[in-house]
């Protein structure tokens, strides 16, 4: 089936990567990997199970909704390594029996009032990139389990150029938003590694972070206002970019991961498309030395709009496989400024000479472009380590710049002592990926062996990172979000009372808890 190995992929399939015979051997020889599995020709879709009449009062809310295997398939998971591994084995239990694709908030409005009326639960779907289950709804107690497509909701609806604001629908892609954007001489600033499919309502539903996050900011800070349909009603926020007015209810929709409303609209801060782009790699002789400038330059500036630091596996990798500079050992930073001409040369200067003070030694421009020109390859890479026979996954945590030695080290620890136990001795590899003043994100790579039973045994590592990264007092997650595989983590990180907080604005909301059950709240 044509539509199976496509949704058990990344992307167009015109952009595959294909390992070289060197790589090949490597996987072989270093870590044990066996070889392709056989993927699955056929996917077990069981047939849609919506009542007719929940089926009619859907179609009289939104004439677009379909039940066709086509469009289930296309909406029965996200892309983590576990969806992909179980897609390519033809699981897809979690397919939703329809998929509506509403073109305005009044549609999606009159969608959830019918869902509501028909006890039919519901996954927002925005670009479908979730890693972390959270399209993986629970379907019991329900009769049926709609996918609500946002793509339908793809117009940029005004640039306001005096208070340099642009409010778009949730459902515009992000390479769409970007374009448009840029027509009229601005940018989001946001560059995810999923830039490529996900939407605007995604990223405000999961408090995502792009990779240029240092000069941008997270995409939850650049939200201004934001209009939401709930099953009882319609929320919009936002009259003001700040405001004194009581509890600040943006922030309940923000990364609410679609359990409270449906974001359909958004008003975003932007700024100018940048005139004069500089990126520059750096060297530095270990992450601990790496990790103190990469601090000093976040504490004290100059700050620099793309800020990296990948530690000596992830450097050494890299430059092995030729995805990196480097090869001489060391830890490679990739450090980026954006900005006018002059702002652009003045910082530049200013961080050459702050970076070589803190013991970094210059790569140039090359180093730095080739980081910029392969930032989206990393899903493709995955793909062709899948079709190998080797285990690619990602996990990232956030924590204070205190505890990050010990948050690296046990996560690494966890990790490597799970998949080693499981006889397939990994490649564990880390960045550091996104930096505050007061601390920064860690984002793991893992290469493995595929066991016999690969989706066992990555819960089994995910589990044990997890647990290695509660005890260590970071944050399960920094920008993925909780979805449904990081539930029980976030639970200990609010705990009861939070839990209970959240549970009360979900009967607001939600009363008949339609909206992604089983998603976020624990
Ligand atoms: C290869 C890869 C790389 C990634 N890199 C990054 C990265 O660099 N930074 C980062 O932050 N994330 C990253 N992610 C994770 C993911 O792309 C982000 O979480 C993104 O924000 C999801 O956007 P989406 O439109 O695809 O949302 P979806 O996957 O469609 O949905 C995500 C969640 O939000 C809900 N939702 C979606 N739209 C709405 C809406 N309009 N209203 C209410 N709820 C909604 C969904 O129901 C779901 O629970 C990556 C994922 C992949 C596969």
């Amino acid at each position: 089936m044509n539509e199976l190995r496509h949704v058990a992929r990344w992307g167009d399939p015109a952009d595959a990567v294909t390992l070289s015979p060197g790589v090949r051997d490597l996987l072989g020889s270093a870590l044990g990997v066996r070889g392709p599995r056989p993927a699955a020709e056929t996917a077990d879709l069981h047939p849609s199970s919506l009542p007719p009449a929940a089926l009619a009062d859907l179609v009289t809310a939104c004439p677009r909704v379909h039940t066709d295997d086509a469009a289930r398939l296309a909406h029965a998971a996200g892309k983590s390594t576990e969806d992909l591994l179980r897609l390519r084995a033809g699981q897809v239990h979690d397919a939703p029996d329809a998929v509506a694709r509403p073109g305005s908030h009044d549609e999606v409005a009159a969608l959830l009032a019918a869902c509501a009326r028909q006890h039919v639960a519901v996954v927002p779907f925005g670009g479908g990139t979730s890693v972390v289950g959270g399209l993986a709804a629970r379907r019991d107690g329900f009769a049926g389990l709609l996918a609500l497509d946002l793509a339908g909701l793809d117009r940029l609806i005004r640039v306001d150029p005096v208070s340099r604001t642009a409010t778009a629908q949730a459902g515009l892609r992000a390479p769409r938003a970007e374009r448009l954007l840029n027509a009229q001489g601005y940018t989001l600033g946001h560059f995810p590694q999923s830039f490529e499919y996900a939407s605007l309502g995604g990223f405000a539903a999961t408090r995502s972070s792009g990779q240029a996050s240092a000069g941008y900011g997270r995409f939850d800070r650049m939200v201004v206002g934001l209009k939401a349909a709930t099953p009882v009603g319609t929320v919009d926020l936002g009259r003001a970019p700040e405001s004194a007015a009581g509890p600040d209810l943006r922030q309940l929709l923000l990364g609410s991961e679609g359990v409270f409303g449906v974001i359909t609209e958004l008003t975003m801060r932007v700024r100018p498309t940048p005139a004069e782009r500089h990126y520059t790699g750096w060297v530095f002789p270990d992450f601990a030395t790496g990790g103190d400038a990469v601090r000093s330059l976040a504490q004290d500036g100059p700050l620099p709009t793309v800020l990296r630091l990948s530690d000596e596996a992830e450097t050494a990798i890299n430059a092995a496989t030729g995805s990196g500079p480097g090869g001489d050992g060391g830890c490679l930073a990739v450090v980026g400024v954006e900005g006018t001409k002059a702002e652009v040369a003045a910082r530049s200067e200013a961080l050459h000479a702050r970076l070589t003070a803190l013991g970094g030694t210059p790569l140039g421009e090359t180093a730095g472009e080739q980081w910029r020109a392969g930032r989206y390859r990393a899903p493709y890479l995955r793909d062709a380590l899948l079709d190998a026979g080797a285990l690619a996954e990602t996990l990232e945590t956030a924590t204070f710049w205190d505890r990050l030695p010990q948050t690296y080290a046990a996560v690494r620890e966890a990790l490597v002592a799970t998949l080693a136990d499981a006889g397939t001795p990994p490649l564990v590899l880390c960045h550091i990926s996104h930096v505050y003043d007061t601390g920064a994100s860690l984002y793991f790579t893992v290469v493995a062996a595929q066991a016999d039973d690969p989706v066992a045994q990555w819960r089994a590592a995910k589990t044990a990172a997890g647990e290695a990264i509660a005890a260590s007092g970071a944050t399960i997650t920094h920008h993925h979000g909780v979805g449904r595989d990081h539930r029980p983590w976030y639970g200990r990180e609010i705990g009861p009372v939070g839990a209970a907080a959240l549970r009360g604005v979900k009967e607001a909301l939600d009363p008949y808890g339609i909206l992604n059950p089983g998603i976020l709240l624990p």
